[in-house]
């Protein structure tokens, strides 16, 4: 070693570790989780290079041990030698701040940290309401598949539930698109929470129902009933907080019930449709309080979690698919979990009506109109050509005037698979079938639905068409 580094200082040390973590982590998860950590000193005892930070919490002790772990240790190894050691100081109570406890950050196999002291910001609470959670049992933990799309928000998520109030993630704030499972996952927090105590006060609410309830408080002069009862909530979740947009008096309201809850250490979890930062009329001062503790997204899902979504959908509802139809779905519906669930539900329906085993090929025609277009480069004279080879007619006569049974119901399937498989209007595709009206081609796809669902000899035909297509397409 060339350039002796003892002289270093704790800050200086850290603050050369702050600088690796920085590059090897989210700027959210640093902002989070390595941002708040303060150097307290650095001491050489001959052996060992011992370098303390001090940590606000105990829980910031089990996330960085669980999460981080390996990171701080290569990164300690890095910047101090293979003879650093990393010790936390975990600031036990938050009133007082000095009040600390120490902790190696590698505890050896024989020893084991345990610490029996904790903050409980619930305990000997009177409950003064009694309260209805709302909260649907049927959303938990269990049966919310896990993936890359949603790991933070939920791992947040379950941690609040260990101890609401007491992580750094007050308030969480799930935003994503619809159907990413929003509202699945805080009802799940808040279940998990009821499950393991029965003294707390959970309430669920949609940002409307919270207006609404406002808004009658004002004509029945109950404010103060109103806002008595939110302050005596121990864990408050708002569903699609964005709703609260343009309502300033609503705002202004849950703005103090935010502070008062807050500052009583009890847990806020908030959902939205956006990012905070694109929520409209709602005032600086709200949206700044959304962004103190954690803002997790929900991202579309991959294929694999679709997939995992899927199976444990079916097998819930009792319902036993082929591995290829789940996987054509799970390949064809892609950013929304309530349309796969939906896909499902369908397909359900129809091996109720026809008692028939579902294939792949009959998911696709059944799935049509859910499934995301892939057919672009298809003509319609493509389509009219496949479809007058299949019926065994000349491509003119789907365009001349005749309404010969044979030609008709060519016309109509060409006309169908237009509307279907390519992006025109009714009226262009009315035009490439001999100037035909729109109304023909309306009037064509109701038909054409009508046969798919009473004629099985029907669908056969229109299955072993659209593996055509699907030819095609590729
Ligand atoms: P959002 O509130 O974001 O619009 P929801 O929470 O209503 O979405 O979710 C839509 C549907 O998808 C629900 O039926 C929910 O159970 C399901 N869902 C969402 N995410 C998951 C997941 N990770 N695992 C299993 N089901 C999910
Ligand atoms: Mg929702």
């Amino acid at each position: 070693m060339a350039e002796e580094p003892r002289q270093i200082s704790a800050e200086g040390a850290w603050d050369q570790c702050l600088d690796i973590i920085r590059d090897n982590v989210s700027d959210q998860s640093f902002t989070t989780w390595f941002a708040p950590l303060t150097a307290v000193s650095l001491e050489n005892d001959g052996k060992t290079r011992k370098l303390t930070v001090k940590l606000p919490s105990r829980f910031y002790y089990e996330w960085l041990e669980e999460h981080y772990f390996s990171l701080l240790c290569k990164t300690v190894t890095n910047v101090l030698g293979d003879d650093g050691r990393l010790y936390y100081d975990i600031v036990i109570n938050q009133q007082e701040a000095d009040d600390v406890m120490q902790l190696p950050a590698r505890p050896g196999p024989s020893h084991k940290p345990v610490v029996k002291v904790e903050r409980q910001p619930f305990k000997d609470r009177p409950t003064r309401f009694k309260v209805n959670s709302n909260l649907n049992p049927a959303y938990t933990f269990d049966n919310f598949i896990e993936g890359d799309c949603n790991r933070l928000a939920r791992s947040a998520g379950l941690a609040i539930s260990r101890s609401p109030g007491e992580t750094p993630f007050n308030p969480l704030l799930v935003y994503g698109g619809v159907g990413l499972g929003k509202t699945h996952l805080i009802h799940a927090i808040g279940n998990r929470v009821r499950g393991s105590s029965d003294s707390k006060n959970i309430v669920y609410a949609s940002s409307e129902r919270f207006t609404n309830q406002f808004v009658a408080s004002i004509q029945n002069n109950k404010v103060r009933d109103f806002s008595a009862f939110y302050r005596s909530i121990d864990l408050l979740i708002i569903d699609d907080v964005q709703f609260f947009g343009g309502k300033e008096k609503t705002q202004e309201e849950f703005f103090h019930i935010f502070n008062d809850l807050h500052t009583l250490g009890k847990q806020i979890i908030l959902s939205a449709d956006r990012s905070p930062r694109d929520i409209q009329g709602i005032e600086e001062r709200l949206l700044s309080r959304f962004k103190w503790g954690l803002t997790a997204d929900l991202q579309p899902p991959e294929l694999e979690t679709r997939i995992a979504i899927l199976n444990r959908k079916a097998s819930g509802d009792g319902l036993e698919f082929s591995p290829e139809v789940i996987h054509f779905i799970a390949q064809h519906i892609t950013n929304n979990i309530r349309e796969l669930e939906g896909a499902l539900i369908r397909l359900l329906a129809h091996t109720t009506l026809h008692e028939e085993e579902i294939s792949a090929s009959v998911a696709k025609v059944i799935l049509r109109d859910l499934i995301q277009p892939t057919y672009s480069s298809l003509t319609i004279d493509q389509i009219q050509a496949v479809v007058c080879r299949y019926f065994n007619i000349d491509q003119d006569l789907v365009r001349a005037k005749t309404r010969k049974r044979e030609v008709v119901q060519a016309r109509q399937v060409g006309m169908y698979f237009s509307k279907q498989l390519t992006q025109h209007s009714l009226k262009t595709i009315g035009l490439h079938f001999g100037g035909r009206d729109h109304s023909t081609v309306i009037h064509a796809n109701r038909s054409i639905n009508n046969q798919l669902e009473t004629d099985a000899n029907f669908r056969s035909m229109l299955e072993s068409l659209q593996q055509q297509f699907d030819l095609h397409s590729r």
